[in-house]
């Protein structure tokens, strides 16, 4: 992880966000394990924007979810096992948002 683009003290306010939520994930609900430990993320992409409005404790795979959403991430990136599953979901979130817009016409 490239550290140079947050703040100095960001390892911890991102333990101490989690501790204080509770480590649950922001989208899912899952509790953070020593194996699989969730994330802080920044809501707005800005890892300088350390307020707490702007954090969200999510586990990896929403984290990776939310990062190709906004176009943080690219797919290419991605390992390939870990591809399938991710796209499964994303497609699924985009296609039902197609339909909804679709509807509405
Ligand atoms: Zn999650």
């Amino acid at each position: 992880m490239d550290y140079t683009k947050y703040n100095k003290n960001w390892r911890e306010i991102s333990r101490e966000f989690r501790r204080k939520m509770g480590d649950k994930c922001f989208d899912c609900g899952r509790i953070g394990t020593r194996k699989k430990p969730n994330v802080t993320d920044h809501e707005d992409g800005n890892k300088r924007n350390d307020s707490e409005s702007n954090l969200r404790v999510r586990c990896p795979r929403c984290h990776l979810i939310k990062g190709i959403k906004s176009g943080e991430i690219s797919p290419a990136q991605l390992p390939f096992k870990k591809k399938a599953d991710i796209w499964r979901r994303i497609k699924c979130s985009l296609h039902l948002t197609e339909t909804r817009t679709h509807m509405e016409q």
